[in-house]
């Protein structure tokens, strides 16, 4: 019989498509290596993030995800088939709508490639199936969906002696065209040549098509149930059908998948040897079941293909990232089994705490002015506070316990016995007479304010008797405390600090719209080339200027305070000089402990030695400002420096906090200011305070203190002169063995400075003596000693 003709053929060889895929296995293979446990059971990854990819602006961004084929036949666009979830969360919040990532859109970077190489489909379904059948056949069908979209996947139907015309697989098609005709035969080889031809010959829909796929689902009946093929020109037909190989269309490849029974080799079925042939023939692959991804691998080459979908999603303007992981979950779940298919998470590291990356920034111009304006805002509100405010309940509080009406009689105020004259004045006091009990040397008050807001006798011999206020002019600088101007600058380094550093990072360039344009290209031949995590370049790396701008402009406004020179020129130089060295070394200092954290790998962990650079910077702006001159440090310094690097630190991490109402690079500013303040009223400490300066005298006589500032005070140019002369300020009188010459020194005050000049010789200073002509500065504490006397320079507070 016919039947058997064919047995030869079967057996020549059974494997059509010769590229075995074992590329693209060993590819998915590695992708989707790791398994996870998750919720104790083991879950071979469905999906995985591949990479994540932003826009210029931060504004939109792709993850390319790939899935393991076994997914199942699904087309991961929100369909009818999935419901696609998208979840992102910072530190284990899930985000609200207005800061969370958007879903935009999903592509089949798969299809995409699919359709720009114009590969084509056609699926050749037997309708004569039983229902059941053909329901497996549309699901087949679907499956290949996922890659091929209607645009180049048609279907066509064999019903008894008719095939249908070439048509897009649409879901109407799907839910509609898949109906079982049972009862019928149907004409598998003149329907196969029939499309064979169409598409070999350019008709219709496959003019343009590069390569194509015949897919035919048949369960291989050719013969009638009285043993005679259905078709009346059967073996003409599968003469063709077998014969064609000479005339072979490169481009086309024929597949089949069997929807029969699997016939034992005893039961030899003719048309299977037949379609095993044509598939062979043409490159194409039979199938005894269907497996779409062996199809899939054979039809498209596909080993240098990743099985990948693109998300991309839109953050919300304003949406802040400052180098906290944001885990992004994307969920496929299935709506028919209400079941998840596979999830992909990824963590996104962008910007850090120093340079926050802000989506569509809001403003750049109005960070700057609230940045400006809360600065202006602190300036204003010490000075207010240490000029005014301060100062005006202190006076208040003196009043109430220190000034009182004077009554007639045996009066004692605390401690302080009043007698019945003015020290000062030395008239007699008259009932209801203001006068001033703060020591005991008790005055009227309006004698006390003459007298410069203190009693005759403050310093050496009354420590308490002295409350400065000027009521008449609230803008005397005397009126404010002493931390004020310390305060003041530390707060101007500060709001300079900021603005120069964010000068330095803000990117002022805008995107242009190509380059986000660029971005929603397809790009599927990069895979692979993008990193995971698309760290900010930006980021700690700019932590070194960070240091560079805090050192240098801190120790500049410290050292203004601290350094005092004759000559402007040198001053300048000298403190210009300070402020570039330490903001040096606090370069190096952040670019040594960024070298530390990165190569260590510390990642987030940076934080926790972050606070060293800081306090190490606090170190050298205190040292660094003060060496040198009147301000002596104390050890205490360092643990200072510490508490405000580790402070600093977190109040850093403390501040920023998604729902202020300010930009959150101004918070920056605050951390800054927090830290200049701190540290300038660390080092204010250690600094003499006072304009009360005194010249101990110990030698022949009884020991004083001479009140140097009462010179000063109403003419700062005075020369206060030493020696035993009758002319000068100050005549050594007591000493009468010593070798002490008319005029011996003179001191004048230059800047607030005492300055000792040597007029002749005979000065010791530091145990050397002090060449005629040379000047030596007077710090607190400091002495020299003039034949058997020897004077101490005091600064003394009240
Ligand atoms: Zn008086
Ligand atoms: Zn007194």
């Amino acid at each position: 019989m016919f039947r058997y003709l064919f047995l030869l053929i079967a057996f020549v060889g059974l494997e059509g498509c010769q590229e075995t895929p074992t590329d693209a296995d060993v590819n998915i293979d590695e992708i989707f290596s790791t398994d996870t446990v998750e919720d104790g059971q083991l879950n071979v990854e469905a999906m995985k993030v591949l990479s994540v990819n932003f826009s210029p602006d931060r504004k939109y961004f792709h993850v390319y995800v790939g899935f393991n084929h076994d997914v199942g036949p699904y087309h991961f666009t929100d369909s009818n088939d999935v419901t696609i979830k998208v979840s992102e969360s910072v530190g284990g919040i899930l985000q609200e709508k207005k800061t969370a990532a958007k879903l935009i859109g999903v592509k089949n970077t798969e299809g995409d490639e699919v359709a720009k190489r114009k590969v084509k489909c056609l699926a050749l379904v037997d309708l004569t199936q039983p229902q059941d059948v053909l329901d497996k056949v549309r699901d087949a069908v679907k499956e290949i969906q996922a890659v091929f979209s209607h645009k180049n996947l048609f279907v066509s139907f064999m019903d008894g002696q008719n095939v249908s015309e070439t048509i897009e697989v649409t879901d109407y098609v799907l839910e509609n065209y898949f109906k079982s005709h049972p009862e019928q035969y149907c004409y598998l080889y003149r329907s196969l040549l029939l499309k064979k031809r169409e598409m070999e010959d350019n008709l219709g829909v496959w003019a343009d098509a590069k390569k194509m796929g015949l897919i035919v689902f048949s369960d291989e009946k050719v013969y009638g149930d009285n043993d005679e093929p259905v078709d009346p020109k059967h073996f003409e037909l599968q003469q063709t059908l077998v014969n064609s190989d000479s005339l072979r269309d490169e481009r086309l490849s024929v597949f089949a998948v069997s929807l029969g029974k699997m016939v034992a080799a005893a039961d030899y079925n003719e048309a299977q040897s037949v379609l095993k042939v044509v598939c062979k023939n043409t490159g194409g692959l039979y199938q005894d079941k269907f497996g779409w991804t062996e199809m899939e691998d054979c039809l498209l080459e596909s080993e240098s293909m990743i099985v990948a979908n693109e998300f991309i999603f839109e953050n919300p303007d304003g949406k802040v990232y400052r180098g906290n992981p944001h885990r992004l979950r994307i969920e496929i779940i299935s709506n028919e089994a209400d079941s998840v298919i596979g999830t992909a998470s990824t963590n996104i590291f962008l910007g850090t705490a120093y340079n926050p990356v802000i989506v569509n920034d809001p403003g750049t111009l109005w960070m700057f002015l609230q940045g400006l304006g809360l600065g202006l805002f602190f300036i204003i509100m010490v000075y207010l506070i240490f000029q005014f405010l301060i100062p005006y309940i202190k006076y208040r509080l003196f009043l109430k316990k220190y000034v009182v009406k004077y009554v007639k009689g045996d009066m004692s105020v605390g401690n302080v016995v009043v007698g019945q004259t003015c020290y000062f004045c030395k008239a007699p006091f008259m009932e209801g007479d203001d006068i001033v009990v703060k020591c005991k040397h008790v005055m009227h008050k309006s004698c006390w304010d003459e007298n410069d807001y203190h009693c005759p006798e403050f310093g050496r011999h009354c420590q308490s008797g002295s409350h400065y206020y000027n009521y008449a002019n609230l803008f005397d600088s005397k009126n404010a405390s002493f931390y004020m101007k310390w305060i003041l600058v530390s707060i101007v380094s500060a709001v300079f600090t900021w603005l120069f550093y964010l000068l330095y990072v803000t990117d002022f360039h805008q995107t242009p719209d190509t380059l986000i344009a660029q971005m929603m290209e397809p790009r599927i031949a990069d895979i692979g080339n993008y990193a995971i995590f698309n760290n900010d370049e930006n980021g700690i790396n700019q932590i070194p200027e960070f240091g560079l701008f805090i050192g240098s402009f801190l120790t500049l406004a410290l050292a203004s305070l601290a350094v005092r020179r004759q000559q402007m020129r040198r001053r300048v130089l000298d403190i210009l000089i300070r402020a570039v060295v330490v903001g040096v070394f606090s370069y190096m200092v952040f670019l040594l402990f960024r070298f530390i954290a990165q190569s260590f790998d510390m990642g987030t962990f940076s934080a926790i030695i972050d606070w060293i650079p800081w306090s190490m910077m606090a170190l050298m702006v205190a040292f660094g400002s003060t060496i040198g001159t009147r301000i002596k440090l104390k050890k205490y310094v360092l643990a200072i420096t510490l508490v405000l690097g580790i402070v600093s630190m977190y109040l850093w991490s403390f501040l920023f906090n998604d729902t202020l109402f300010l930009d959150i690079r101004v918070l920056l500013l605050v951390t800054c200011i927090f830290f200049a303040v701190g540290l300038a009223v660390s080092v204010a400490e250690m600094a003499p305070k006072s304009e009360r300066y005194f010249l101990n005298v110990k030698g022949a006589m009884k020991e004083m203190d001479i009140a140097l500032f009462k010179w000063f005070i109403n003419n700062p140019d005075q020369v206060v002169t030493i020696g035993k002369s009758i002319d000068c300020s100050l005549q050594m009188s007591w000493d009468i063995k010593g070798q002490v010459a008319p005029v011996q020194a003179e001191i004048r005050q230059i800047n607030g400075v005492m300055r000792l000049t040597a007029i002749e010789t005979g000065i010791v200073i530091n145990n050397k003596p002090l060449a005629v002509g040379r000047s030596a500065w007077l710090y607190h504490n400091s002495s020299f000693s003039i034949g058997d006397t020897t004077f101490t320079y005091i600064e003394r507070d009240l």
